[in-house]
């Protein structure tokens, strides 16, 4: 039996910035991550610039320039329905161009040295509940009992811990499809984000990338024909930005949470894309992870020093951000091309934005 005052299960962002701050926080504190150190997480991996800041002030740490593509800082540039010629760059807005699996590998390196207690290939199971909660692992390959006082689950759309908790929940989930192009066209260091019901039913967007194109939109399974949309898209890209695509690298398929799920029960809690923060309006997700895995670390603390109820604390916590997305939730179901077009042109009339 292995005792822990926390436990995260799943190694992605948010679930190694929750461990970094419980062991800073003085917890002794296991992360759990299913796959090896070297996980293909598909993502565009765009994120504001203040996830920067997010990690410097909330974890203490700098993002390295290792983990930035090239090139490394990215414009926002709507395209509205009506075309190119119609949309823009955001004014005083930038993003950061991350380097997906480097930058996840990079911060569960940082999770190491800061005294978390890391374990790779280790499947989280099962979950009983209870003052000690227990958590059935499948550690390579043989089953393990791990005990802790407090249970994160950080571990993505489609979440163990969650269905655990709530076996009757049904989650949504968005299918994000993204193709990796080699090729030429009239792209600039911007993020482009192609607004058009009659391309892609969601959202569509352009990343340039260490001298790839990334293209990709997102999709409620079932509704589309995925090839049609692709073609679609890339036609419109032939047409409004000369793009001359080449050759096909990779075809990268998988799910965002479409829905906010409960935050937890007893003393788990949920994060990131296990509790459906992402926003349904572009796929952005890296920045909220990070952003409720410390607040779930601030939770357990308080939690633990006042008696309190971990959930009603860690709600509490995560409100500002779950009434942003469940704002644009509501925005993104009533849209359609002509409040597209609607939002590009006031978007476009900002002087400065914090950016959706
Ligand atoms: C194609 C695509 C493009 C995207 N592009 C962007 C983008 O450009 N910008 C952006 O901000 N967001 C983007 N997103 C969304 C973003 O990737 C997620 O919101 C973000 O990764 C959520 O972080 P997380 O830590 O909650 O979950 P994840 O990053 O999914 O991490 C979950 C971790 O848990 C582990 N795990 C799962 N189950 C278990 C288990 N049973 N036991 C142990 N470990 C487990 C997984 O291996 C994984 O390491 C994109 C998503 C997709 C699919």
């Amino acid at each position: 039996m292995h005792k822990f005052d926390v436990i995260v299960v799943g190694g992605g962002p948010a679930g190694t910035a929750c461990a970094i701050r419980c062991a800073k926080m003085g917890f002794r504190t296991m992360l759990l991550e299913k796959s090896t150190s070297y996980r293909k997480k598909f993502c565009g991996g765009v994120t504001p610039t203040v996830t920067r800041n997010l990690i410097e002030f909330e974890l203490g740490l700098r993002i390295p320039q290792s983990v930035l593509s090239v090139p490394e800082s990215l414009g926002l540039f709507y395209v509205p329905p009506s075309g190119k010629c119609n949309g823009g760059t955001m004014k005083n807005y930038k993003l950061l161009n991350l380097r997906r699996v480097d930058f996840d590998e990079w911060l569960r390196e940082e999770v190491k040295t800061h005294n978390v207690d890391l374990l790779y290939r280790a499947e989280f199971l099962e979950l009983k509940l209870g003052k000690d909660n227990l958590l059935k692992v499948n550690v390579n390959g043989s089953l393990e009992v791990f005990e802790a006082t407090y249970v994160v689950g950080a571990d993505g759309a489609i979440s163990k811990v969650r269905s655990c908790l709530f076996p009757n929940y049904r989650s949504k989930i968005l299918t994000v499809v993204q193709e990796v192009w080699e090729g030429e066209g009239d792209f600039k260091d911007n993020f482009y984000i192609i607004l058009n019901s009659k391309i892609v039913p969601t959202y569509g967007y352009v990343i340039p990338k260490d001298g790839k194109i990334l293209v990709g939109f997102g999709f409620e399974s079932g509704r589309i024909n995925l090839q049609l949309c692709m073609t679609k898209l890339l036609s419109l890209l032939k047409d409004e930005f000369s793009f001359k695509p080449v050759e096909m690298s990779a075809r990268e398929i998988a799910p965002v949470p479409f829905a906010i799920s409960p935050i937890g029960l007893e003393n788990v809690v949920l994060v990131g894309d296990a509790c459906g923060l992402c926003n349904p309006f572009s796929g952005e997700g890296i920045r909220f992870a990070i952003e409720s895995g410390v607040a779930a670390a601030e939770s357990i603390k308080i939690s633990q020093e006042e008696n309190a109820k971990l959930t009603s604390v860690y709600e509490s916590k995560i409100d500002g951000l779950r009434d942003f997305l469940l704002r644009m939730y509501a925005f993104v179901n009533e849209l359609d091309d002509e409040k597209r077009e609607d939002f590009v042109r006031k978007e476009l009339s900002r002087l400065n934005v914090f950016g959706i």
